[in-house]
């Protein structure tokens, strides 16, 4: 008999639950399992009947782009008792469902762990009772759990991201803006309140991407008594120096040093009495889970929740439930009561005030990100120290724009500042620093600029050669330039290894030169992620979603063709976002042969009821087979069948204002090459001082610029190394027409 596999959705729900559940049970009809649902979380479980029902591949359709959950969800509180899980365990065994995996929150995952150490002893009383069988006890001897954490607040250990948080920040990003742009007109101050009871993540990075101007969270409360005189202070003081708005994020968990709750209310009242001015409330409540999943929670939810099933069916009778996670872009396996205890201890923690601890299991990410934050916010830099080394940098834009450039130039110009260093803005990339076109920058000069996509500096492609060094050297001379922070794609690096190589010819350039990844492309050497990447995704995800509902009512094939230059990542990325059936790389090329194969898949699927076929073609993958080319190909095989469109989504790719991802990324990776130019400034001839910071296994990274050759694939302009090729079985297993099903919705 075939292993049976139940799945639920249990506790709050959250944007990526569905693309979860279309992943688990995908994955688990591919393996041969039958997979039930179980409607209503624990209390479906606990009613049986028709909560508890088959789900086949078409069923799973469909979902990929909605927010909530197909399945329902809902609090038990029968399930909190025995009587109730015995309730449960007999419905499972009803239909012989002894796998489970289950989709929601601590509580959640604590009550699927009680399950299963009770199964046993439930079985046995059932049939005590003279409910079940004793051969059909014997047939399930143990439950198997998966867990993955469905949860906005990113408040679980065992995980990097909680399915549904990434969204929850975009909704708390559009919401600051927008309340950003109306207090700036009025003057005003507003509170906004995220949501968050022991966790502050979302306040926090909300606050760290919108670039507000005060935060409250409970893991951190102020230090001071009178906290309220001094956050209005700065917030007056900031009103003084040209801001035209104060917004202040307070996480609905927030407390004092004392345990005292900080309400909305309370920071409202506080602002009134201290700035003289109105301030209004924002309660963002549940827009926060609402909305269409982002397109990292729609690959997250894919890639955990098809490991779910996977480690769900193989496991055996001594194997622990695990909790599938994300780590640093890997899936991890984490025993789930130990994951489960560690997330207890954190929110004891803050319910202790034992805010130290508290801090510290929140990990460095999150302290490094409190601690950038607190900087950033300041109305006005510390003074610097007399005598202090004051470094002059050149920060300058490079290649094409990239959401997130700006945030990356607004966070290293005011903490440089800060430290009393002296960032002179270059307007126009290399070009700018050819025709000596700087400026010098100050705290205000970069006020505002933490949302805005694009590159308020300038960016340029150009590389300088031949004669551009000399201008360029006698411009770094003549400003007294001591480093070069560039923030830039391919070209950028290139020209920053070309100042490098010329080292020997012109000492000027024995200075630190420091690169920060920002390509919409993300085809840069020593990193895992560029700035701007995750902004174009989800303006992609965000049209082909588009493009799928235009497309539905009549037999229609969409080849949408995707930026990247030689890069696949946003192909594939996109594709498995979307659901697209197919996608085409560069890397992997293009073959006739496929090409054939993907037309007799297209005509099986129209032919059986398909109403759309959405491929995804990198606008690089073949010289030849090109997107019109595939576009007539398919167009005249599908004969009466189905009818072909492009679509070429162009620049809207590289534009819009950037994610809180890119944010938060630009924010951080600035952080840490302001670093790099202190530790470096004085060995400015050492190869190690030019370099290039990325990100790689969740840590910050340094890649020595002479390194850069060996890393790059050359010809094709991207690394020779990709972490995301090994995704590609996972986008193709899912898109595609499952275990004796067409569907017609991917
Ligand atoms: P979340 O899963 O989002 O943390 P809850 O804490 O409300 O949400 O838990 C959801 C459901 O999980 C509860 O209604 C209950 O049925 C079950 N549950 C939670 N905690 C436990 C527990 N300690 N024992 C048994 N079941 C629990």
């Amino acid at each position: 008999m075939p292993k049976r596999l139940g799945v639920l959705t249990s506790g709050g729900d959250a944007q990526g639950m569905n693309a979860a559940i279309r992943a688990t049970v995908r994955a688990a009809l591919d393996q041969g399992a039958d997979v039930y649902g179980i409607y209503e979380g624990y209390q479906g479980m606990i009613d049986g009947g028709n909560y508890i029902r088959r789900v086949n591949w078409a069923a799973s359709g469909g979902i990929l782009h909605k927010g909530g959950t197909i399945l329902g969800t809902a609090r038990s509180p029968e399930f909190r008792t025995r009587e109730g899980r015995r309730k449960a365990v007999a419905n499972l065994l009803r239909h012989g469902i002894d796998r489970l995996v289950v989709i929601g929150g601590d509580g959640s995952l604590t009550g699927a762990s009680l399950l299963r150490q009770e199964w046993k002893g439930l079985c046995q009383e059932l049939v005590e009772m003279g409910e079940i069988a004793q051969t059909l006890a014997d047939a399930h001897p143990y439950l198997t759990i998966a867990g993955l954490v469905g949860s906005i607040d990113n408040d679980m250990y065992g995980t990097d991201m909680t399915i549904g948080a990434d969204s929850a920040l975009h909704r708390i990003t559009d919401a600051i803006d927008a309340i950003t742009s109306t207090a700036a007109s009025h003057q005003r101050a507003f509170v906004v309140e995220v949501m968050g009871r022991n966790c502050g993540y979302l306040a926090l990075m909300g606050a760290l991407a919108s670039g507000a101007d005060w935060v409250l969270i409970p893991e951190s409360p102020p230090n001071l008594d009178d906290w309220e005189t001094k956050m209005c202070a700065i917030l007056g003081e900031g009103r003084k120096s040209g801001r035209r708005d104060s917004i202040v994020v307070v996480a609905e968990g927030a407390q004092d040093r004392n345990g005292n709750p900080i309400t909305a209310e309370m920071v409202k009242q506080t602002l009134e009495k201290h700035l003289d001015e109105e301030a209004r409330v924002t309660v963002l409540g549940h827009v926060q889970r609402g909305g269409s999943p982002s397109a990292y929670d729609r690959v997250l939810s894919t890639l955990v929740g098809a490991a779910a099933a996977t480690t769900a069916l193989a496991a055996g009778e001594d194997d622990e439930s695990m909790l599938v996670g994300i780590h640093h872009n890997k899936i991890t396996f984490l025993p789930l009561m130990e994951c489960v205890h560690k997330t207890h201890e954190l929110n004891d923690a803050v319910r202790n005030l034992d805010f130290a601890k508290a801090m510290e299991l929140r990990g460095k990410n999150f302290q490094d990100s409190f601690r950038i934050l607190r900087t950033l916010i300041r109305s006005m830099p510390h003074p610097p120290t007399p005598g202090q080394k004051r470094i002059r940098f050149a920060i300058l834009n490079a290649s094409g724009p990239a959401p997130g450039m700006n945030a990356a130039v607004r966070a290293a110009v005011r903490l440089a500042v800060d430290r009393g260093h002296i960032p002179v803005g270059v307007y126009r990339g290399f070009r700018g620093l050819i025709n000596n076109n700087l400026e010098e920058f100050q705290w205000m000069s970069v006020n505002g600029w933490a949302p805005i996509g694009g590159s308020e500096l300038g960016t340029s492609r150009k590389v300088p050669s031949g004669g551009d060094f000399y201008a360029i050297a006698k411009s770094l001379e003549e400003n007294k330039i001591d480093a070069i922070l560039m923030v830039g794609g391919w070209a950028g690096y290139h020209s920053m290894l070309r100042l490098y190589q010329e080292r020997t010819t012109f000492p000027a350039f024995n200075i630190p030169l420091i690169c920060i990844p920002a390509t919409i492309n993300n085809n840069l050497p020593g990193t895992e992620l560029c700035i701007g990447a995750d902004t174009a995704l989800n303006s992609i995800v965000e049209v082909v979603d588009k493009i799928k509902q235009s497309a539905v009512a009549s037999n229609r094939c969409f080849i949408v063709e995707v930026m990247g230059r030689y890069c696949g990542y946003l192909a594939l990325m996109s594709a498995i976002a979307t659901g697209a059936e197919r996608v085409y790389l560069h890397e992997e090329g293009v073959t006739l042969r496929e090409l054939e194969q993907d037309i007799a898949m297209l005509k099986e699927g129209f032919e059986h009821g398909k109403r759309l076929g959405l491929m995804i073609r990198n606008e690089n993958a073949n010289p030849l087979y090109t997107t019109p080319f595939l576009a007539a190909l398919f167009e005249e095989e599908g004969g009466s069948l189905f009818d072909v469109r492009i679509s070429v989504l162009g620049h809207l790719q590289q534009g819009g204002d950037p994610t809180p991802y890119d944010r938060i990324l630009a924010t951080r990776l600035a952080a840490k090459s302001i670093d790099f130019i202190e530790k470096y400034y004085q060995k400015g001839e050492a190869d190690e001082s030019a370099a290039a910071i990325g990100l790689l296994a969740g840590d910050f990274h340094f890649t020595p610029l002479y390194e850069i050759p060996r890393l790059m694939d050359e010809k094709s302009q991207r690394p020779k190394e990709q972490w995301w090729m090994e995704l590609r079985p996972i986008a193709k297993l899912l898109a595609q027409p499952g275990p004796g099903f067409h569907s017609d919705q991917t």
